[in-house]
């Protein structure tokens, strides 16, 4: 059913070890909570269930189809428990890379505010305010629908009492913004501290995704 393990399939595992370790080292994650998985063409690559990020190596990494089905041969592992999660948000964006952790300031904020308004214009780099999704048991098809539909327009969601969900183009991408999702709610905790923070409207954030289109045009117009 799959291709025998191209050269690209073989980086796509590298990077999702080396990834893996740096959520322990970020902050990001303890023991094994969080998954993480790139889009190969026709194959998702994803983290194995239950293994310790300190521990993980490249040939645990899960190979699944996008209707879910795994290897003839099987994985050496079983992949992770949000895979419907992972393949649902490939069903739904154009996602080449999806991260899911457990980070602390987004579970905190999850458990007690409807969505992560703009304390800051980098939210413009997820697409704005980022939303709270509903609380639905992890590894359900119900979460992976709650995920789905809080994405909508943004490449980040919050999962109340859970966790934290990005995606990019790569997984260079996806993991920057798991990065700034948490320093978001880290940066909006702190503004709380002195009482009633000012958030940006609409139109601020508009005018900020305007000039950063402008001036990205700008530098690949140059010479
Ligand atoms: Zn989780």
């Amino acid at each position: 059913m799959y291709r025998d393990d191209s050269d690209g399939l073989q980086a796509v595992r590298g990077q999702l070890v080396s990834y893996s370790a740096r959520l322990l080292d970020d902050g990001l994650a303890v023991g094994s909570a969080g998954n993480m998985s790139v889009r190969a063409a026709d194959v998702v690559a994803i983290t194995p269930s239950g293994v310790s990020y300190a521990e993980m190596q490249p040939e645990d990494i899960c190979l699944v189809g996008m209707d879910g089905g795994e290897p003839e041969d099987g994985n050496p592992e079983t992949p992770s428990s949000e895979t419907p999660m992972h393949l649902a948000i490939y069903a739904a964006t154009k996602a080449g890379a999806v991260v899911h952790t457990h980070s602390p300031e987004v579970v905190a904020l999850s458990a007690s505010r409807p969505e992560l308004p703009a304390i800051h214009y980098a939210i413009t780099g997820l697409g704005g305010p980022v939303r709270v999704a509903p609380y639905v048991r992890f590894g359900s098809a119900g979460l992976a629908e709650a995920a789905t539909g809080a994405l909508d327009g943004r490449s980040a969601v919050i999962l109340r009492n859970h966790g934290a969900v990005t995606y990019g183009r790569d997984l260079a991408q996806a993991y920057e913004r798991a990065l700034l999702l948490e320093w978001l709610a880290r940066t909006y905790r702190l503004a709380l501290s002195y009482g009633e923070p000012a958030i940006l409207s609409a139109a601020e954030l508009d005018e900020v995704t305007a000039e950063s289109r402008r001036r990205r045009y700008g530098e690949r117009r140059q010479p």
